[in-house]
């Protein structure tokens, strides 16, 4: 055996460590095609590059955040093979931006009510170093969930807060609503997630002294309030008596108030804008707010039918990062894909796969535009969903599709090995919309056939086991990957609301 060290360097260049077999296999595009003798010699320059790494143990002058909501390992596994073959390439060997990052962890993800959780106590334990209730925001498990005055005393202060009082930048990026559970953990304080606007507020809570979620936004107490805020969910900010401008829908808020108005009003320098046209102009000395949708922003594989023009989160990222890098005391990003949850909710695998492509199109941007030297990058999810990846498909068969196996003229056939003698895909879901036993399914011919025709729908909904309404969440860990100033801490398994701890000793926070 040769034992010569092949380091692909474009994409070990940032201290990768699982990029020597996808290097290999980019010269070998057929999986089939890699001999005996480079798989071991690619285990070799792994383990030298493995070797190799040193822990920075400085402190990280910025940390970003990246939060792909839902994103658990098989979710990642899939997105992975579909990022290779949606370009031609092998799959199976390809890895995601962030599946790069050299250190690499699991987080427990229960909450202290549930064992499946939600986004919003998942959120808050890694923002606020608590884990905390299933639904708020930000609060302590002191208050329980809906009640305004125990909240008032049960403030768990964030990483954003934190990070402001030191003087340095805080942004918050998302596709979805940026009110929304995950976004809206950075900088509320709310004993309900869903008072995302006054209209949202039951009265007992507006008079015990809660503010709606949006308005927590533009009152930011600390510093100068946030930097840069990107995301969806326009019609919270804006009264019930004026029109979306791109759909002439009403405002949601009660109060009459127009909270972009009122950012604008705060100084010459705050600016705010609500499409890809006006993101890109502006510029990034301003105190940026940008909502591109009045609820959240269209799914990736949609975002081109926009009527307005929508940026993706990739162009998200980047501003937010152009804003905020202007501080030379550095900053805290929190970067959320909030619709990999979506998709998987409505049952559409290609939805939540197209949606994770574009999260790690978003980090490698991210990580192209800062230095490892100095800038933690931090890549998890806030919880599971219960997509499964099985059937003894071939390599290189479609991950979208009908598990299949190769013929001897190496022609994929879908596979009729279930008990039923009927085709399944690779890609199923444990619950869901798409589930075989939903009200309305005729079930008189057994179960049914999924067809080539049905699976080249954009929003096919894979067959699923349990009927519920939106596929549910699920309760296995998921992943955590690092890169930068003190990565090597995000390592083993830990409880959730470690990340908070690690971000701010990274970022030698005081609380
Ligand atoms: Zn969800």
């Amino acid at each position: 055996m040769k034992l010569t060290l092949v380091l692909p360097l474009t994409a070990c260049a940032l201290g990768a460590i699982g990029c020597a077999s996808a290097g290999a296999a980019d010269e070998n595009d057929a999986g089939s095609a890699i001999s005996p003798d480079s798989w071991y010699e690619d285990g070799q320059a792994a383990l030298a590059a493995r070797k190799a790494q040193k822990s920075n143990k400085k402190h990280a002058k910025n940390v970003i955040l990246f939060i792909g909501d839902g994103m658990d390992p098989t979710t990642v596994a899939a997105a992975r093979i579909f990022d290779g073959q949606s370009r031609g390439e092998d799959g199976e060997a390809n890895l995601l931006s962030f599946e790069k990052f050299p250190n690499v962890a699991y987080s427990k993800t229960y909450t202290t009510d549930y064992q499946v959780a939600d986004s919003a106590g998942t959120a808050s334990a890694m923002l606020t170093g608590v884990k905390t209730r299933s639904g708020v925001l930000s609060i302590s498990a002191d208050a329980p969930r809906g009640d305004c005055a125990a909240a008032l005393n049960a403030v768990a202060p964030t990483l954003a807060e934190i990070a402001k009082r030191a003087g340095l930048s805080v942004g918050v990026v998302s596709t979805a609503a940026i009110t929304h559970a995950t976004p809206g953990a950075v900088y509320a304080h709310s004993p309900d997630r869903d008072w995302a606007d006054d209209s949202a507020l039951p009265e007992d809570a507006k008079e015990a002294g809660c503010k709606d979620i949006a308005q927590q936004l533009i009152d930011f107490p600390y510093g100068d309030g946030i930097d840069v805020a990107l995301g969806g969910g326009r019609r919270r900010f804006l009264p019930s008596t004026s029109a979306d401008p791109e759909t002439g829908n009403p405002g949601r808020r009660a109060d009459g108030r127009d909270l972009t108005a009122e950012w604008v009003e705060k100084s010459d320098n705050h600016r705010y804008v609500w499409n890809k046209e006006e993101l890109d102009a502006a510029p990034s000395s301003s105190k940026l707010l940008g909502l591109f949708e009045p609820s959240h922003l269209k799914l990736e594989m949609e975002r081109a039918g926009d009527k307005a023009g929508e940026p993706s989160l990739a162009d998200m990222t980047q501003k937010a990062i152009e804003v905020l890098s202007r501080n030379e005391d550095g900053y805290f990003l929190m970067v959320e894909a909030g619709r990999i949850d979506h998709a998987h909710h409505f049952g559409s695998a290609r939805g939540a796969l197209t949606e994770t492509q574009q999260y790690a199109k978003a980090v490698a941007r991210a990580r192209a535009m800062t230095s490892a030297k100095d800038t933690l990058i931090i890549v998890t999810a806030d919880h599971g969903h219960t997509l499964a990846f099985q059937g003894y498909p071939a390599k290189g068969n479609d991950i979208l599709g009908l598990a299949a196996g190769k013929n001897d003229d190496g022609v994929y056939e879908p596979m009729n090995a279930a008990g039923d003698k009927k085709p399944y895909t690779t890609l199923v879901y444990a619950n869901g919309p798409g589930s075989v036993f939903a009200n309305g399914v005729d079930l008189s011919g057994g179960r049914p056939v999924p067809t080539e025709e049905d699976l080249s729908k954009p929003r096919y909904r894979q067959q699923a086991l349990i009927p519920t309404g939106g596929e549910t969440h699920g309760g296995q860990d998921v992943p955590v990957y690092a890169s930068g100033p003190r990565a090597y801490l995000i390592s083993g398994v830990f409880e959730q609301n470690y990340i908070f701890h690690v971000i701010a000793d990274a970022l030698e926070l005081e609380e």
